[in-house]
């Protein structure tokens, strides 16, 4: 096994959902998450769930909607951005806010730390700003982030492209 600290990983299009917006009450995991996300705690790693949600700042979802849900699933802990972009904030990805509060909350080394994601241009961008080690999933925008959409993060190469979040969970602990 890689030498690892804690594995974040984003909701939508990752390890649920469609990649868009889903209310916590309508959201579904993928085949084979639970599992996956269990699978990371019992070697005694770290798993965070790291989202942004700005609908939150419509009114749309309470944050604390979302933060029951990521307990549920056995989330050691959840960094949610609430904001829209008009808030200029320093947690919302591709920002690497909610990474760094997290390191400092945890006495984490981010270059012993995975994050999971399936858009180029948010998550993986934040995870190398911070020499995090990144995996992008093909499901969600993960596809269309290796196409059509490659130029907004071209100089950033993922460690690992996985076909989903289950494979990306074997990687780590193979
Ligand atoms: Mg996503
Ligand atoms: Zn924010």
């Amino acid at each position: 096994m890689k030498n690892i600290q804690a594995v974040f990983i984003d909701r939508d299009g990752t390890i649920g959902g469609t990649g868009h917006f889903v209310h916590p009450s309508d959201f579904t995991l993928f085949e084979g998450a639970q599992n996956s996300i269990n699978k990371i705690k019992q070697v005694g790693l770290k798993v965070f769930a790291f989202t942004n949600q700005h609908r939150i700042s419509r009114n749309e979802a309470t944050l604390e909607e979302f933060r029951l849900q990521f307990e549920e699933y056995g989330f050691d802990d959840s960094f949610i951005c609430p904001h829209s972009d008009h808030d200029n904030c320093h947690c919302k990805k591709p920002e690497p806010g909610m990474l760094l509060e997290a390191a400092k909350k945890y006495g984490l080394d981010l270059s012993r730390c995975v994050v999971i994601g399936d858009v180029g241009d948010t998550d993986m961008i934040a995870a190398h700003t911070v020499g995090a080690i990144k995996i992008l999933v093909k499901t969600g925008w993960g596809v269309p982030s290796l196409l059509e959409y490659r130029d907004k993060w071209k100089t950033i190469e993922p460690d690992f492209i996985a076909e989903d979040i289950n494979e990306a969970v074997r990687w780590i602990l193979e």
